[in-house]
């Protein structure tokens, strides 16, 4: 089974993970020369590639799966790091949800049900925006939203607890069946959020993402952090980590989301499948009526 190895930006699996000491701009000092814009571009070019490689060679054996969830506030990237990291990947073997409000059908499930479906095959990734976690995110900060559920009892004490404890079980169940789990909360900072909700105001190519809403969710916004730092907590564990990832520079942000996920890959088995000696035998059959043609 995948286990996260140690990183400057995984959430530890103790619980002492504190938002307040979470980064939103990049690491000012690094090993590494091209510590800037043009040099995360340019890396993310080669690490964009590289994945898609990987997800080929994962295709090849299909014993494993990947799935990457992206979580944040408004504004934070989560679209933008989609559409650069995983650019570079056969559309054949990708799946892309996003997770908006719930329509009555799926409030009448479950809340694990409508994120099923779209779970990674073997061979697979999948990329979650927005998922289950929304359920100990968006309702925590807005519990009014779980009278849509029509739960039987009402929710007690334990409810949270108890949410996070159904999560960590069918995480480590797909663990346990070969999915690698990887989980990204994009940390904005509050200034950050105000400067790109403002470029959705007056941008004209942004306007059509802006929505009312997000300045009513903005004026919640230690309750949503106070609700990341429990859930990052609660459910960042070795099979399924989760990493804090500085966002103010979605340079930055990109690159290292790109970066983390290749590092996963490169504890998966991912050399092309040998062949059999019987296949082997029926490969050179195969080569001797192809060549008589
Ligand atoms: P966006 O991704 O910005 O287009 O917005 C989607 C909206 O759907 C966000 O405001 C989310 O908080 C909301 N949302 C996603 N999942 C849930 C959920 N399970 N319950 C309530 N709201 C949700
Ligand atoms: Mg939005």
């Amino acid at each position: 089974m995948f286990e996260a190895k140690s990183h400057r930006f995984l959430v530890p699996f103790n619980g002492g993970f504190r938002v307040a000491k979470s980064r939103t701009k990049p690491p000012k000092k690094s090993a590494k020369k091209n510590n800037d814009a043009a040099g995360w571009e340019a890396d993310l070019e080669t690490q964009s590639t590289k994945l898609g490689d990987s997800q080929h060679r994962l295709y090849s054996r299909g014993t494993n799966a990947v799935l990457v969830i992206l979580q944040a506030l408004d504004a934070a990237g989560k679209d933008g790091t989609i559409r650069h990291v995983f650019r570079q990947v056969n559309p054949c073997g990708i799946q892309v949800a996003s997770f908006k409000a719930p329509t009555p059908l799926e409030t009448a499930h479950d809340f694990l049900w409508r994120t099923t479906p779209h779970l990674p095959a073997h061979g697979h990734l999948s990329v979650f925006n927005r998922s289950y976690y929304e359920e100990v995110l968006v309702v925590r900060v807005h519990p009014e939203f779980l009278a849509a559920q029509k739960l039987p009892d009402a929710p007690s004490g334990e409810f949270w607890k108890e949410r996070f404890s159904v999560i960590n079980a069918h995480e480590r169940n797909l663990a346990n069946q070969g999915t690698v789990i990887l989980k990204f909360w994009l940390n904005v900072s509050k200034k950050e959020q105000r400067e790109r909700l403002l470029a959705r105001v007056d941008d004209p190519e942004k306007r059509w993402k802006f929505r009312m809403q997000d300045l009513d969710e903005r004026d919640r916004w230690d309750d949503y952090l106070t609700a990341y730092e429990a859930c990052l907590n609660a459910t960042s564990r070795p099979w399924a980590p989760w990493y804090a990832i500085p966002a103010d520079d979605k340079h930055f942000a990109r690159w290292q989301v790109a970066k983390l996920v290749n590092d996963a890959f490169g504890q998966v088995e991912l050399d092309f499948p040998q062949p059999t000696k019987e296949v082997m035998a029926e490969l050179d059959v195969a080569r001797a009526r192809l060549t008589k043609e």
